[in-house]
This record gives C-alpha cells, sequence and structure tokens, in this order.
C-alpha cells in the first residue's frame, strides 16, 4: 500500500485520516501544526501525541521532503534553489533580498502549458503539476536552510541568520491558476493560524489572466494580492506573444478584473514585459493608461530579460523610463521591476525545468 504523504493534506483531509483511526478530530489541528508550523520530518517527534497515535500514523503515513539540489547565489544577493523532485524533475526557487523583506519566489508547476514567446518555462513545455508538498516544501527547505536549527548556531556551524521570509510570490515556473486546487489548497496552508501563518497580504499570486479561474478565486475571499501579466496594451501584440490572449482577450480579462474584490487599500498589480521593438513606444504607453483608467492598480514595468535562444531584444533604458515617466504624468504608480540575479539566471522567465539523473 503506497503511503500518504502529509504534507500533501488539508486540515480537513488529516481530520478525516485521524477519525479512521478512532481518534478525536482535534489531534489532526496538532498533526497540521507539527508539519507545517514545526516543520518536523518524523511522525515520532510529534510528542503532544500519545505513543499508540503516533505507531499508529506511522503505518499508513509519512511526511516527505524536498532535497535542494544547487544552490547558486547572485552577486547582487539574490539567491537560486534547484529542488530535485521525487520523480527526477526538478523546479527552482529564487529569494530576494530587499531593504526590510525577504522574498521567495516559488514554482507552481514543473514547465508551463501557455507559451508565451517571451518566456524560458513557457518555451521548454509542460511537464506537469506541483502537489501541496512540492509548493510548500519549497518555503520550508529554504527557510530550514537561511535558519539553521538553533544547535548548529551555537556551535556556530550554522551559515548564518539571514532572519525570515517575509513574503512569497507565485512567480517562478509555471501557471498557478492552471494548477488550481493543488494551489488553492497550499494557500491555504501558508495563511493558516495552524499552518505557515504567513499574512495573506505578504502573498502575491501572478497570472497569465484565465479569466474563469480568476472569477472562481475571487469567490474563495483568501485576501492576497493578485498580479495580471498583461505585457502588451492591444490585443494584436498580446496575441503574437501570450497565446492566452486569443481564448481571454484584453477586455474580457479587464472586465472581470473589475469586478474582483480587492480588500481596502489593495490594488491589482499589472506586470508589464517591456520589449524592444515590440511594446515599448510612448503609443503603447499612452494605449495601456487608456485601457486601465477605471481599475484600482498599480504597474511594473520589467525590461525583457533574454535567455539563449530568444527571439526578442532588451528595450532602451532611455524608452524604458519615457514609458514610466508617461504613466506617471497620467497619475499611475509605475515602478521599473530590474529583475535581480540575472547573472545566476534567476530573474523572470529564466527558470526553466531539468531531469536530473541519477
Ligand atoms: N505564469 C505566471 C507566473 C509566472 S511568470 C504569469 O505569467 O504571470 C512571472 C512573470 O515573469 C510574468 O509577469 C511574466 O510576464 C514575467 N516574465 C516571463 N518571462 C520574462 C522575461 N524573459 N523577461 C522578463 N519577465 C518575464
Ligand atoms: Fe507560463 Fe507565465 Fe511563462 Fe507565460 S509567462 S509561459 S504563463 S510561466
Amino acid at each position: 500500500m503506497q503511503k500518504i504523504n502529509l504534507k500533501n493534506l488539508s486540515l480537513q483531509e488529516i481530520e478525516g485520516l485521524v477519525e479512521s483511526l478512532g481518534e478525536k478530530p482535534y489531534r489532526a489541528r496538532q498533526i497540521y501544526e507539527w508539519v507545517f508550523q514545526k516543520d518536523v520530518s518524523d511522525i515520532g517527534e510529534m510528542t503532544n501525541l500519545s505513543l499508540n497515535l503516533r505507531e499508529q500514523l506511522n503505518k499508513p503515513a509519512y511526511i516527505s521532503r524536498l532535497s535542494i539540489a544547487n544552490k547558486r547565489t547572485s552577486s547582487d544577493g539574490t539567491s537560486k534553489y534547484l529542488f530535485l523532485l521525487e520523480d527526477g524533475n526538478s523546479i527552482e526557487s529564487v529569494l530576494i533580498p530587499d531593504e526590510d523583506r525577504l522574498t521567495l519566489c516559488i514554482s507552481t508547476q514543473v514547465g508551463c502549458k501557455l507559451g508565451c514567446a517571451f518566456c524560458l518555462t513557457g518555451k521548454s513545455g509542460f511537464v506537469r503539476n506541483l502537489s501541496q508538498s512540492e509548493i510548500i516544501e519549497q518555503i520550508l527547505s529554504v527557510q530550514r536552510e537561511i535558519r539553521p536549527p538553533l544547535s548548529s548556531l551555537l556551535t556556530k556551524e550554522g551559515n548564518g541568520v539571514v532572519g525570515d521570509i517575509t513574503n512569497i510570490v507565485l512567480m517562478g515556473m509555471g501557471e498557478p491558476l492552471d494548477n488550481y486546487e493543488n494551489i488553492i489548497k497550499s494557500i491555504k496552508t501558508m495563511i493558516s493560524p495552524n499552518g505557515l501563518k504567513i499574512p495573506a497580504r505578504r502573498i502575491t499570486l501572478s497570472t497569465s489572466g484565465l479569466i474563469p479561474e480568476i472569477k472562481k478565486l475571487a469567490k474563495e475571499n483568501l485576501k492576497i494580492n493578485l498580479a495580471i501579466s498583461l505585457n502588451a496594451s492591444d490585443n494584436e501584440t498580446r496575441d503574437k506573444i501570450m497565446p492566452v490572449n486569443k481564448k481571454y482577450p484584453i477586455e474580457e480579462l479587464l472586465e472581470a478584473l473589475k469586478e474582483y474584490p480587492l480588500p481596502p487599500n489593495r490594488r491589482i498589480t499589472f506586470e508589464y514585459v517591456i520589449i524592444k521593438g515590440l511594446n515599448d513606444s510612448i503609443e503603447d504607453a499612452k494605449r495601456l493608461s487608456n485601457i486601465l483608467k477605471n481599475i484600482k492598480c498599480k504597474i511594473n514595468l520589467i525590461p525583457f530579460n533574454s535567455f539563449e535562444g530568444s527571439d526578442y531584444e532588451t528595450p532602451d533604458y532611455k524608452n524604458v523610463e519615457e514609458f514610466q515617466n508617461f504613466l506617471i504624468s497620467r497619475h499611475y504608480t509605475a515602478i521599473i521591476r530590474k529583475s535581480k540575479g540575472a547573472d545566476i539566471c534567476a530573474a523572470c522567465g529564466q527558470l526553466r525545468s531539468k531531469r536530473l539523473e541519477g
């Protein structure tokens, strides 16, 4: 019989498991806390459970961990982690230190189906969805690595305390809303007071604009931030670089976003990858400012990061600044996001999955 990975379960699912073992439902909360808050890897360590329950649980269940296959740190302080999955696939996460934040960018799928022309992940195709355990383990294992257990700090064997991860962005490999069930379950575990206890306002989900899932997400009322990869101001250009636009064109996407219930003082973020000669003119900026008129939003301008074999070029910085200044003159908040970690291929759109052999 295949064992159940406790890290793949929701609190309700652990309740079901506990009840099937003839135990009281409140035990489920304790187990959930051991797995996600205290981050134990061995059921034997769950010391507030009876020895008998621990033994009973050990038979059908286990707790998985991901191994960090490689870590590279950029000259700007960004670190890229490569994780080896149980089936031989691999994924990457990027840790980005900023003044008062430590943001982890996590992957949601191995590859991506959406095939955006400017994105290496998209160009590499789709392999499979990530499970809750694989999504949450990216956070737990990086946290474990940057904040070693107290015992190793006391003996000075640790590799330095950097503090805790403060923000999570679902902007690594994959389209989060194309892995809807596992993503919602994982976000609930991230924000649960019995789970990772990450405030919802510190989590951002980025999507290429899957309208039915955006509508479903609105009803979940999770209070996380939403970022939309718009990348163009007219359908003709967006069709060229984002095939998803043929199914969900700009005007329908923006209509759906107007109905998205934002918590007070919150805005939708639009990401706009600026590609030389494609979407970097003042005409583009003008159109963008017109179509976003009635939406509470801010705009992140991301100069295109190139990669081997890419068909596009990085824009001139002068154009990017003019683009930004135009939007500011129209009273938008527009920020140029210079991707960090480009020297280690950790920048937006540079992540790819590899099959690691052996
Ligand atoms: N699939 C989701 C989240 C992952 S992509 C989405 O598309 O939103 C995260 C961000 O990286 C997106 O905003 C995307 O537009 C951007 N991106 C992809 N490739 C890029 C590249 N080569 N240079 C700069 N940004 C890129
Ligand atoms: Fe997928 Fe996002 Fe890359 Fe598009 S930009 S291919 S949706 S990961």
